[in-house]
């Protein structure tokens, strides 16, 4: 199969078209369909990507949330007492418990409301001298105004923490509800914790948070790198923009650049945290974020290149199927046209093609029908000429002889004329009763072992006349004495009789023409070689052919039928040899045929 594929390959410019048809036909869909997953599993991909970065910020958002709400939530008290201002020792007790309530705080202090601290306690001095008056400042305005105060992040011991404070109301003794602001309770507050969740605080194997504050100091980096906390980072990346209320989600291809705090490609998102302000940054390496996304893409193509080598080795195999029963209508048309009018194709494919293979069947059969009848027609016709041609033959030959009376010298010229013309006449209607019989397989040949040296003889002594009339030296030579052969005696001398007559009409005058034999691998070959005219290597390929005439300056008017080598073929074929020859235009010919031996 591969090999009639190869050979297809080659030779048909039909099967190369639908190879080249169905090729594109499967190959367009596939790419298209590839491209379009592709990009249909990108396009999710983004998505996903998106949403987990999101989900992380506001896990986070929440986290902090928590964390205030833990811290300076619990630093908005109300207390019922009596009296304007809470007890320094009652006071003390408060923020002792406050500080075993959450490690996050590390010293507390109660402010009254002209701005001086009332008393302060640290989580490992325990009671501390209460100077100082923020009556100026922030840590006192804010919650002397009833809402809560965040300061910004500062760092003692290198450890971030961030000033809280919260106003403390009296409760009111009617409503039940808190009442005025006696005191401000501030604490100075540890973002340890928050800064540990954030430095942990992952998406996928690579993506880290990276966390500022509201006037763009670093607070918290989550990529492997060391970092500096509490530097400036406003010019990096997107933290001021986030600062001015921006946020990104992912999505945009603006979201994919390299990271300032990493130096690799990432995808970001962000967002400001609400309570704080702060900058909450989400980054993820590429190279992580679309880990999945090659391994999918390179899932698509593996199937595609899948998809493809199947076309391709697929392709061959269907377009032989469509091409092979054309080729085979091809091939017999030609066999056909050689003369070859038993072929017949046989094509199984059960369509239009299957019809087509019957109709030229049916096609050859009205061929070789119309072949017989008209093999059937020269018979016959041949047959009944030769009547009429032998009678003309015979009374000429009496009027010759003078058995009709003398007759003038014209006349006798003119008969001799007549008498070569109704010769070639009867030569014609023998070869063409030959050929009949030799198409309708009729050729009969009597085989048995034949001394071929008779007939040789006998060829010579027949044509000697012809060679004399033409100077030519006719001779048979018996230097190699051939053996017995297996073939019909009658036909080797017509066989001999046509190529030493061809040798003789086709050669000059005093030229030379022998007969001789040659024996090689079970076979007698007898040449019949001339320096003649000789023959062009072109007409030599045609020179066995039905009415076949060598046409040059020298044959023109030499008359013949081009039917004697034809006949001499099928006779030597008949009888098992073979027939060839060598020949050089203007050097002669030697024709020569075998024959097997007898045992
Ligand atoms: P015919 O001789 O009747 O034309 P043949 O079939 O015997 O037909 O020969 C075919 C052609 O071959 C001849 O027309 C002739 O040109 C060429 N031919 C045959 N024998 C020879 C030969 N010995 N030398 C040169 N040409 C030859």
């Amino acid at each position: 199969m591969n090999k009639d594929i190869f050979k297809l390959l080659k030779g048909s410019a039909l099967f190369k078209r639908f190879l080249i048809l169905f090729i594109v036909l499967a190959t367009v869909p596939v790419l298209v369909m590839g491209g379009v997953s592709v990009y249909l599993v990108d396009l999710a991909h983004r998505q996903d990507v998106s949403q987990l970065e999101l989900q992380l910020i506001d896990q986070k958002i929440e986290e902090i949330d928590k964390f205030f709400i833990d811290t300076a939530g619990t630093l908005e008290l109300t207390v019922d007492i009596l009296g304007e201002q809470i007890p320094y020792d009652q006071q003390q007790f408060i923020l002792s418990s406050i500080l075993a309530s959450n490690s996050a705080f590390h010293e507390l202090g109660f402010l009254a409301l002209n701005g001086r601290v009332n008393s302060k306690r640290s989580y490992e001095q325990g009671e501390l001298s209460p100077v100082g008056n923020f009556l100026d400042e922030a840590v006192f305005m804010v919650p002397a105004s009833g809402k809560k105060y965040i300061g910004e992040v500062h760092y003692s011991n290198s450890e971030p923490m961030v000033t809280l404070a919260a106003p403390v109301r009296k409760r009111d003794q009617q409503t039940n509800a808190p009442g005025d602001i006696i005191h401000i309770l501030y604490a100075e507050t540890s973002l340890e914790e928050l800064v540990t969740s954030m430095e942990n605080a992952g998406v996928g194997t690579g993506g880290y948070v990276v966390l500022a504050d509201s006037s763009a100091k670093l607070i918290a980096r989550g990529d492997t790198q060391d970092y500096e906390a509490g530097i400036d980072i406003s010019s990096t990346g997107r933290v001021q923009e986030v600062l001015d209320g921006a946020s990104f989600n992912a999505l945009d291809d603006g979201d994919r650049y390299t990271s300032s705090f990493s130096g690799v490609p990432v995808v970001g998102a962000a967002k400001q945290v609400p309570v704080t302000g702060w900058a909450l940054l989400v980054e993820w390496p590429l190279s992580d974020a679309n880990a999945i996304l090659s391994d999918v893409r390179g899932k698509v193509v593996q199937f595609s290149v899948f998809a493809l080598l199947a076309v391709i080795l697929l392709a061959p195999l269907f377009a032989a199927r469509l091409i092979n029963p054309i080729n085979k209508l091809e091939e017999a048309a030609r066999a056909i046209e050689k003369g070859k009018l038993d072929t017949r194709v046989d094509i199984k494919t059960g369509d239009e093609l299957e019809g087509l293979g019957e109709t030229f069947n049916k096609m050859v059969e009205g061929l070789k029908r119309l072949q017989e009848l008209k093999d059937e027609f020269v018979f016959v016709a041949a047959h009944e000429l030769r009547t009429p041609v032998t009678a003309i033959k015979g009374y000429l030959s009496l009027i010759l002889e003078g058995s009709a009376g003398k007759i003038s010298d014209q006349a006798e010229k003119f008969l001799n004329q007549t008498k070569k013309a109704n010769d070639s006449l009867n030569q014609l209607v023998n070869d063409l009763l030959e050929i009949a019989r030799s198409d309708a397989g009729r050729l009969e040949v009597e085989t048995a072992p034949v001394n071929i040296g008779e007939p040789a003889k006998s060829t010579v002594e027949q044509l000697q006349p012809l060679a004399d009339e033409k100077n030519i030296t006719l001779s048979y030579n018996t230097d190699i004495k051939a053996p017995s052969v297996i073939a019909d005696e009658k036909r080797i001398k017509e066989i001999l009789v046509n190529l030493a007559g061809n040798a003789i009409k086709y050669t000059q005058e005093g030229g030379r023409v022998e007969l001789f034999h040659e024996v090689k691998d079970g076979m007698v070959a007898t040449h019949v070689k001339d320096n003649g005219f000789g023959i062009s290597e072109e007409d030599q390929k045609e020179l066995f052919s039905k009415f076949y005439r060598v046409k040059t300056d020298k044959t023109k008017n030499i008359q013949g039928t081009g039917l004697g080598l034809f006949i001499v073929k099928q006779l030597v074929e008949k009888m098992g040899g073979k027939i060839w020859v060598n020949s050089k235009e203007g050097e002669g010919s030697d024709f020569a045929f075998t024959l097997p031996v007898a045992e």
